[in-house]
């Protein structure tokens, strides 16, 4: 039986060595998720260590079939090299990769969450857009793109749309006042009336425009935090890679607090 090829484009969320020079590839394609092994991808002279490499875009040909599939070729498409060079970019990318693994699949359909990891990799290598900004856009619009967008149109207890001291309701997926409570508590994080203006913004706005929006510190910060703590709550996990990241930003931590 001939070996069936496929070409693909993706981008490389997570690489694990394995035996000798190999590695095991986790790939998100516009098709869904899948696993290649890359034979001899760690070798010097591999043609493969490029486009094995974490977070690499590639044109990818793969083999194989019930059991494996084995990358063939590749053609790297980009490589972010901005992100590469800058420890702290390169560990909060290697965030957005773990957490796009957590939320997509074999077999689903991953062309809009492809498309927003390669701009949020655009945005903070290329574009130099602030990483907490880029941050709380791309883990809202992430959740809402893999069926956990919180509802942030209205209060869910009162409906009013100009919302009285908002809180995003983490445990519920909504927003609300902070005096309308809901009978199911939970974990709740104040926005600043600028913060609910952006989250609006990201979460219905025009994606093409994702990161064009500007807000000052304090409310850039009530942003970020409620963004996080809503990722982490939809999710119920928690990220390695989040969690060094923080490491490399104690003064983020203290804010947070
Ligand atoms: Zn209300």
């Amino acid at each position: 039986m001939a070996q069936q090829r496929t070409v693909l484009n993706g981008i490389v969320l997570r690489d694990t060595d394995t035996r000798e020079s190999d590695k095991i590839l986790t790939v998100l394609s516009p098709a869904g998720k899948l696993s290649v092994i890359a034979k001899g991808a760690r070798g010097r002279q591999s043609r493969l260590a490029a486009a094995a490499q974490l977070l690499a875009y590639s044109e990818l040909t793969v083999t194989g079939g019930r059991t494996w599939l084995y990358l063939a070729e590749a053609a790297t498409i980009e490589l972010f090299a901005g992100v590469r060079q800058d420890i702290e970019l390169l560990s909060l990318a290697s965030y957005f990769a773990e957490l796009t693994e957590a939320v997509t699949d074999e077999n689903m359909e991953c062309g809009e969450i492809l498309r927003l990891l390669l701009n949020a990799l655009y945005a903070l290598g290329a574009l130099k857009k602030p990483q907490k900004q880029v941050k709380a856009a791309f883990e809202l619009k992430l959740m809402s793109l893999s069926g956990f967008a919180p509802l942030a149109d209205c209060c869910a207890v009162c409906g009013r749309t100009d919302l009285r001291e908002p809180v995003l309701d983490v445990a519920n997926g909504v927003v609300r006042c902070q005096r309308c409570v809901l009978p199911e508590r939970g974990r709740s994080v104040r926005l600043t009336g600028p913060a609910l203006a952006a989250m609006r913004y990201i979460l219905y706005g025009d994606e093409k425009r994702l990161y064009s929006f500007r807000l000052p510190e304090q409310d850039l910060q009530s942003l970020a935090s409620a963004a996080e703590a809503y990722a982490l709550a939809a999710l119920d996990r928690k990220f390695r890679t989040l969690d060094f990241y923080r490491s490399l930003r104690p003064l983020d931590r203290k804010e947070q607090k």
